[in-house]
């Protein structure tokens, strides 16, 4: 049944999707599937100077990377603050009709005299209230705040949270030049798109006093607040680009499966249990905002490289390769038309791969024949005797009825016993032919996912070579 819970994911379109940014949506959006509720993404796009249309799209791209899809949203029209200027009037005339807000014409100059002063006695800058009831005509927009008192923020991860109003000033709603402020527009928005619960980053947490007195002046119900705290780098300052790679996109082209970071994104600060891995199902089932640890949570690259290895490992074959097939064509690749050998090349690379990226230059021997042998092992292994042994493989792999990987190994260990050799070195050999190097999965399954044409090709090329060694 669906529930009144109403939630959104407000970013601001000035950089790309921060993981920090992601974690906020993910937790809405966990927050709403769980309630039954609405989940909401509105483009808090009022500062022109810094917002792109090129940003919306990646931040858009992104979310749908992850996975969190939106009930309301762009690409319909009205969820761009761009688009709501008339609401933000119509509340502000609101505020001046029944005298919460007054205008004020103070000049730039005058403002920065009275901060200059407050910083001189090392107080902090309040607004001074001289418009207060000087019935102005023009100017800007400020809210009448009481003078006593205080505000409480009854916090959903963090208590209750309590802010003096003799450290509050009149904030401005509506400049001088009849544009909204941020925190306006902002309340405005929560208002009439009916939020019930308001899930953003604690760097917003010193905002919200000034909100809830604007809700209050607006005679409208305060919703429910939680500030997730910050994501933090190793060294426990706020995680910025100097400590890596901020953005999600880099992480899906570095190739983490969604899931994974999904996965990652939310145990960053709420946690069941020990439990370190779940399924997007047990997450919607199991969230709770109160769960959220009000302190910060650092940001561990290896952890999350080892859920994004668990997830390529466990994940279903057919999804593995719908996720890598884009990761290989970008490393100039082609892979087999044919699905079922694809997936079994797959199957022997995803133990031991991080990332697509790195599963795909793991497997790029599958794809595309060695172009050098490595330099080490060449000249160990591909010397006369090792074409003579070469040519032994070829033959007899030519003759085999069928060519599995257990048929190849048949053949192999035969042909080991008759040389009087150890399994090892014709193994050695034939994966520094077919593959060039000396580390690959089991070789038995590579010759056979290779195709007969296709492996003895390689050994043959790998024996001209080593006769040309003498
Ligand atoms: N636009 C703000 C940001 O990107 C979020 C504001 C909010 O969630 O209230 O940080």
């Amino acid at each position: 049944m669906a529930s009144d819970v109403r939630v959104r994911f407000a970013p601001s379109p000035t950089g790309h999707l921060h993981v920090g940014g992601a974690r906020t949506a993910l937790f809405n959006w966990l927050f709403a599937r769980h309630h039954r509720g609405a989940f909401i993404l509105r483009i808090e796009d009022t500062d022109r100077s810094r917002s792109t249309d090129e940003n919306i799209g990646a931040i858009v791209e992104a979310l749908q990377w992850l996975g969190l899809d939106w009930d309301e949203g762009p690409p319909a029209p009205g969820y761009r603050q761009t688009e709501r200027f008339e609401s933000y009037r119509d509340h502000a005339a609101r505020l001046v009709a029944t005298g919460r807000a007054y205008l004020c014409d103070c000049s730039p100059e005058l403002l920065d005299r009275e901060r200059q002063a407050a910083q001189q006695t090392g107080a902090t800058f309040r607004y001074s209230g001289r418009c207060r009831d000087r019935g102005l005509s023009a100017g800007a927009l400020r809210l009448r705040i009481p003078t006593e008192g205080a505000t409480v923020v009854n916090d959903l991860i963090h208590g209750a949270v309590t802010f003096e109003h003799s450290q509050l000033d009149d904030w401005i709603l509506v400049r001088t030049d009849g544009t909204p402020t941020y925190n306006f527009c902002v309340v405005v928005d929560d208002v009439t798109m009916r939020i019930t619960h308001v899930i953003r980053g604690n760097d917003h947490l010193s905002n919200t006093p000034k909100q809830i007195l604007c809700y209050e002046a607006l005679e409208y119900a305060v919703p429910e607040f939680a500030h997730v705290s910050m994501i933090l780098g190793p060294d426990r300052s706020r995680l910025s680009k100097r400590h890596g790679a901020t953005s999600v996109q880099a992480y899906r082209d570095a190739g983490i499966p969604a899931d994974a970071m999904v996965n990652y994104l939310v145990r960053l600060g709420w946690s069941h249990g020990d439990q370190e891995v779940f399924s997007r199902a047990q997450l919607v089932e199991l969230f709770d905002i109160k769960d959220v640890a009000s302190s910060g949570a650092v940001f561990d690259t290896t952890k999350l490289e080892w859920l994004s290895q668990h997830y390529l490992k466990t994940m279903d074959g057919g999804r593995l390769a719908e996720l890598v097939e884009p990761f290989v064509r970008a490393a100039g690749l082609t892979p087999p038309a044919d699905r079922a050998r694809f997936r079994g090349m797959l199957d022997t690379l995803r133990e031991r791969a991080k990332t697509l990226v790195e599963l795909v230059e793991q497997g790029r021997f599958y794809f595309e024949a060695p172009t050098a042998y490595e330099p080490k092992a060449a000249p160990k292994l591909l010397t006369p005797e090792g074409a003579r042994r070469l040519g032994l493989l070829i033959e007899r792999l030519g003759g085999t009825a069928e060519f599995t990987a257990p048929a190849i190994e048949r053949v192999v260990r035969a042909l080991t016993e008759e040389l009087g050799l150890k399994l090892v070195d014709l193994a050695q050999l034939a994966r520094l032919a077919v593959t060039g190097r000396t580390a690959s999965p089991p070789i038995f399954d590579v010759l056979a996912l290779l195709g007969r044409a296709e492996a003895l090709a390689r050994l043959r090329r790998a024996r001209a070579l080593a006769e040309g060694a003498a």
